[in-house]
């Protein structure tokens, strides 16, 4: 089952970066979203990025060129479906998701593969919804796409051998790594990282340092390239809340109960990065913790 063309569902950090990585690796792409200023800004982000690599001598500006021109993009999910593969990278709930494997079902080549890239949903229920839960899995990029080695392939319970090896020859062919994990709340890498980003947001809430210490302390104390409140920034505390609360619905053990106060940045629309503020401010030169 050879993978030549790869369909993209959500141009937000992800789809981007997954578009990117997919376009530079030779395949053909078809990005879709829902908004045509998400398709503008993942372009022009995705040509920023592939020149930021030219300069760095990487690759060089026909590699970038011919990248570029292998990315399509559309408003319209339809577009996405006679592709081999799809990654759908849109929002994180389970709705969303589900709605958009609905409405791709009608013009499915019969082999093309389903996957997501969600970072905790259940790949087996995703699956279930649709016509092909043997040709479903998970497929998990980390961010950022084009520098993180890591991908995590996701069994479903149905997933068969053939879809596994297909997926597995696609993460090979970007140069990037597989892990593979059981469908369990949050996978791996997410099981383990969120309740320690979440409990980091509990020593703020709790007074016991402020953003910069709780911060310095990580990255000083147990070596972390970044520190849990800039990771959460960097990651969007939409996705970090909704992690938690998968873990905490999925396992059932309040361990996983998600901190109040990550829950109330997340209702002021104080996502990270993507919205210029979440535990520090990027509004100025340097950021500024908000807390
Ligand atoms: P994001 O908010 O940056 O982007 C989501 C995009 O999906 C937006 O552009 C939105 O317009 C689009 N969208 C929403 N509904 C849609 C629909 N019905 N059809 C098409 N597009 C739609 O979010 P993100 O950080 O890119 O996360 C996307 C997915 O990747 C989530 O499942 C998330 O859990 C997963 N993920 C995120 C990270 C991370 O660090 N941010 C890491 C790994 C996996």
């Amino acid at each position: 089952m050879a993978i030549q063309s790869i369909g993209i569902v959500g141009a937000g950090q992800m789809g981007n970066g997954i578009a990117h990585v997919c376009a530079l690796a030779g395949y053909d792409v078809v990005l879709s979203d829902v908004s045509q200023d998400a398709l503008n800004a993942a372009t022009a982000l995705i040509d920023k990025n592939l020149e930021r690599q030219v300069g760095r001598e990487k690759i060089d500006a026909a590699e970038k060129d011919a990248a570029m021109g292998r990315i399509r993009t559309t408003l319209k999910l339809a577009d996405v479906g006679p592709t081999d593969l799809i990654i759908e990278a849109a929002t994180e709930r389970e709705t969303v998701k589900q709605a958009i494997f609905e409405d791709l079902l009608p013009h499915l080549k019969p082999n093309t593969i389903l996957t997501s890239n969600t970072s905790s949903i259940s790949i087996t229920r995703l699956a279930s919804r649709t016509d092909r839960p043997e040709k479903f899995m998970g497929f998990h990029f980390m961010n950022p796409v084009p520098v993180m080695q890591l991908v995590e392939l996701i069994r479903g319970i149905a997933t068969d051998e053939e879809t596994f090896q297909a997926c597995k020859s696609v993460v090979d062919a970007l140069g990037k790594t597989a892990a593979t994990a059981e469908d369990f709340p949050a996978f791996i890498v997410n099981r383990i990282l969120m309740p320690m980003i979440n409990e980091a947001v509990y020593t703020l809430y709790e007074g016991v340092g402020n953003v910069t210490s709780i911060d310095m302390a990580m990255k000083l104390g147990t070596n972390h390239p970044m520190g849990p409140l800039e990771l959460a920034d960097f990651i969007g505390l939409d996705t970090c809340l909704a992690i938690m609360n998968v873990l905490h619905d999925g396992l059932a053990d309040t361990k996983y109960r998600p901190c109040p106060l990550l829950t109330k940045y997340v209702e002021a629309g104080w996502l990270g990065r993507k919205t210029q503020r979440g535990f520090y401010d990027y509004r100025g030169e340097e950021p500024v913790p908000t807390r």
